[in-house]
């Protein structure tokens, strides 16, 4: 089917919008294992046990073959490497001041890749930044000094010591 391209200009209309509102998000059993053991600076895994892949962060099913995960948690490693990410160049909520990197990150011992910042990339020519994480740049965890139990007790930092780069 082909598309007429002589059709009248129509002014393109845009609506500005803004989200802003508060929420309660329910982590189930096993997400509420893991988020409790980020207290305790170790990121834990639910094994599948009819793939025997590895999920992180540690959940109730295996997303490849449904089978439930719950019985079996593992703690993974705290050095992994980039699979893909995203440099953050305008301000978002939450976060530090642009730019950020964001990248999903898969650890030793874990076969799912986790999301978080990374640290410690020189950001000052973006391109050069983004084609050392193409390369599948190495990192570890660094953990806050007091984690509470979410998700931002830790990040990732290119060039840690055993993390590689
Ligand atoms: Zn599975």
């Amino acid at each position: 089917m082909s598309q007429q391209t002589d059709e009248p200009d129509v002014e393109l209309v845009t609506i500005p919008g803004q989200w802003n509102f508060g929420y309660t998000y329910f982590a189930g059993r096993v997400a509420s294992a893991f988020f409790h053991e980020l207290k305790n600076k170790r990121i834990m895994g639910s094994r599948c046990p009819q793939c025997v892949r590895v999920l992180v962060p540690a959940r109730g099913f295996c997303d490849a073959c449904y089978a439930p995960t719950e019985r079996d948690l593992v703690e993974v490693g705290t050095t992994g490497t980039v699979e893909t990410f995203t440099i953050l160049t305008e301000p978002f909520p939450g976060l530090p001041e642009p730019p950020v990197v964001v990248a999903l990150v898969l650890l030793e011992g874990s076969d799912s890749a986790v999301l978080n910042a990374v640290t410690g990339i020189d950001l000052g020519d973006l391109d050069a930044a983004a084609a050392r994480l193409l390369a599948g740049m190495r990192v570890g965890v660094e953990f806050r000094a007091e984690c509470e139990g979410r998700i931002t007790d830790f990040h990732f930092v290119a060039d840690l010591p055993g993390g590689g780069s």
